[in-house]
């Protein structure tokens, strides 16, 4: 259960807000059911995915959404909290939603910036692109550019194709003009090799994104057998994207910090 200062106490579609690294006070949007996604990824913080799916489709009204949204930040506003994002940041993967597009344009009544934070793996899609075109901050996850790498690590479904997922970040990242971020996932033997590393550096070099994120799993991951890297192969990791890109950092402590995992935003 997500907490929600606005109305306390059910599931709801609006939540927070919360304090994010990344966005500063951020009102949630949960426009997915619970772990419905197009991955399954061994380090993700919610569990196995109980609906692997690629099929977009409307999981809630979207005016329920846009309601739940506009109703917590008049109650916000009322408090002077307004928040600064409206982050699509649901327990899956949220251009799942076919009316995501819908929703982003009715959301930019409110006049606060709204953010998605995306697996990516439907950019293949152009409807997808042209509804997170509409956001003005967007983050498309890359944890490796190798096919192999990517089915054991994310967990795709097998109708999904890496290399139509690529071409898809290219093409929307060619067209997109709000604020591009990228998350890259570091896992111990898995993708943390300096080759793995430059391929994908190589690759987020194409798409020029205006900042690229490093994290490491930091809550108990799906699978038991993740471990997150070593502090010195997470250092050599932004060593090795900085020589590609101008704007590289840290999503989460380093692994011998002392700041539990707990005092972390989700995002
Ligand atoms: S894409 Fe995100 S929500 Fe989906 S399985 Fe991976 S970490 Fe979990």
């Amino acid at each position: 259960m997500r907490e929600n200062r606005c109305c306390p106490g059910g599931y709801e579609i609006a939540f927070g807000p919360v304090p994010s690294r990344r966005l500063g006070m951020s009102l949630g949007i949960n426009n997915i059911p619970p772990k419905t996604c197009s991955y399954n990824c061994r380090y993700c913080r919610l569990g196995g995915t109980d609906r692997t799916t690629v099929t977009r489709e409307t999981f809630y009204s979207p005016a329920d959404v846009v309601g739940a949204v506009a109703g917590c930040v008049a109650q916000l506003r009322h408090r002077r909290e307004t928040p600064d994002f409206l982050t699509f940041v649901p327990d899956g993967e949220p251009t799942l939603d076919e009316n995501l597009g819908w929703e982003i344009q009715q959301l930019h009544a409110l006049g606060i910036r709204i953010a998605v934070i995306s697996n990516a793996s439907l950019l293949s899609d152009p409807r997808v692109r042209r509804d997170l075109a509409g956001a003005d901050w967007v983050s498309v996850k890359v944890d490796t550019v190798d096919d192999e790498t990517w089915r054991t690590v994310n967990r795709s479904r097998r109708d999904l194709s890496l290399q139509g997922i690529l071409e898809g970040i290219r093409r929307f990242t060619d067209d997109f003009h709000g604020h591009l971020a990228t998350e890259t996932m570091l896992l111990q033997g898995m993708n943390d090799q300096e080759d793995c590393l430059e391929a994908v550096a190589r690759f987020l070099r194409e798409i020029a994104p205006d900042r690229a994120y490093l994290a490491i799993p930091t809550r108990p991951p799906t699978d038991p057998a993740v471990r997150a890297p070593s502090e010195e192969a997470v250092i050599r990791a932004h060593a090795v994207f900085c020589k590609h890109l101008p704007s590289v950092e840290y999503l989460c402590s380093l692994p011998d910090r002392t700041r539990r995992p707990a005092d972390l935003a989700p995002e």
